[in-house]
């Protein structure tokens, strides 16, 4: 098995200078798309609202540039999503627009206060490359889970941006989180935190190993309720989870009612050293990578979140969004193909799922689209953590047949439900 070597800069988040041209999708994560509230033309200040919709967990998307819309087109996101877009040219120098600072303690504050103004902010879950349905939403009818949960360590190696977040500004990170905590209505309120951050947070803490897939969030809320099977019920039910940055953004949303317009990102490259930046949302890959000196050459992959749960980019003018937690480079002699070849039933998968499916049945049948049979396999238990694609003998795309094959059950269980 191939080791991937990126060791990361310890140091302050690094502002990187935003570029003149920004491509912003309207798509939140965990909610539904955005209508473009601005035209083609018009003049836009930093910080004003340029897509909105109307459903009352959706947060709207503004803009980090002061400047003139150039276009709106229509784009593949990082997260594999067709999106309309906002195209925007101008500059990040100026004054940011913001809302009205709410001062009062979150305990006088009602709810839907709070909602309001994450939303109206767009305080949506940062991170986790878009995957994130496991964490906290903001719907009204929700009914409040037992615990929000706070990962201030990230879910994947390589990735350091919520540990450089919480090192960054420990107060608003815990201010955000009660924040967000009487948002939805949640009785407990635990930071995850590796063990060197304990001394970072107060209050309840869950102290979470290195070991991947230990940070995964539907592991650490099976770890939090017991319940590790599907036929126990859904943890998520019981365990809402935000991580370091949509808690820092909740703060800054309420208390200084400045909108998010930047993402925090792991950035590197294989052989050298990482480094956490922020970046205005919109930036594109290429700019990213120009900015800080690095280099594709031909053959490299450009993915974005980590190494296990990541996802290889075809384009490296893609955007960054509120998803976007890592981008790196890997170089093309350490690039491997997966193919659609036949499994030696080695068991290797098996042995290292951590939801003990047997993995090499059920990716059989999520293969060849056989939806029953995969779900006989425990298709619904697996947490897509990818590590029995990694471990993969034959490397067949296991993650891909499984994310397929969950694709299909929702389509069907959507015509169900329209029948
Ligand atoms: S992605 Fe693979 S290893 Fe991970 S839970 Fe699913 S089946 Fe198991
Ligand atoms: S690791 Fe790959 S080849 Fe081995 S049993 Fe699993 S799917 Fe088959």
């Amino acid at each position: 098995m191939k080791r991937l070597t990126y060791k990361t800069l310890v140091s302050e988040i690094q502002e990187l200078p935003g570029a003149g041209r920004l491509v912003l999708p309207l798509l939140q994560v965990g909610s539904s798309p955005l209508e473009a509230c601005v035209g083609v033309g018009d003049e836009v200040a930093r910080g004003q609202c340029i897509g909105r919709a109307d459903t009352p967990e959706s947060a709207f998307l503004h803009s980090p540039l002061a400047g003139k819309v150039r276009a709106l087109s229509r784009a593949v996101t990082h997260e594999g999503t067709s999106a309309g877009t906002v195209e925007i040219e101008g500059d990040a120098a100026g004054e940011v627009e913001t809302l009205q600072p709410i001062q009062q303690d979150a305990a006088e504050l009602s709810a839907e206060t709070v909602r309001d103004r994450l939303r109206e902010a767009g305080v949506s879950p940062l991170g986790g490359n878009g995957k994130n349905a496991e964490y906290a939403s903001l719907r009204p009818d929700e009914e409040p889970p037992e615990i929000l949960m706070v990962l201030c360590a990230d879910e994947e190696p390589l990735l350091q941006t919520q540990r450089h977040v919480l090192r960054e500004a420990p107060e608003k990170v815990i201010e955000g989180a009660t924040l967000f905590q009487k948002a939805v209505g949640a009785k407990r309120l635990v930071f995850a935190v590796s063990g060197d951050q304990t001394n970072l947070v107060s209050g309840e803490t869950l102290v979470v190993e290195k070991k991947y897939p230990l940070r995964h969030p539907e592991i650490l809320m099976a770890r939090m309720t017991g319940r590790y099977r599907l036929t126990e019920g859904r943890p998520r039910k019981d365990v809402h989870l935000i991580n370091a940055e949509t808690a820092m953004a909740a703060c800054r949303a309420v208390r200084e009612g400045r909108p998010v317009l930047e993402k925090t990102v792991t950035v590197g490259q294989e052989g050298g050293l990482s480094v956490v930046v922020r970046v205005p949302l919109g930036t594109l890959f290429s700019q990213v990578f120009e900015n800080m000196g690095l280099k594709a050459e031909d053959g490299d992959r450009l993915f974005t979140g980590g190494p296990l749960r990541g996802v290889a980019q075809f384009d490296p003018e893609g955007p960054v969004t509120k998803g976007t937690d890592g981008l790196f480079l890997q170089k093309g002699r350490g690039v491997f193909c997966y193919e659609d070849v036949a499994c030696i039933g080695c068991g290797q998968c098996v042995k290292v799922c951590p939801m003990k499916i047997p993995v090499n049945m059920m990716t059989r049948n999520c293969e060849f689209g056989r939806i029953e049979e995969a779900l006989d396999y425990d298709l619904d238990s697996c947490i897509e953590c990818g590590l029995c694609a990694y471990v993969c003998t034959s490397r067949r795309p296991l993650l891909q047949y499984i994310q397929f094959a969950k694709k299909e059950q929702h389509k069907a269980e959507l015509a169900r439900q329209s029948a």
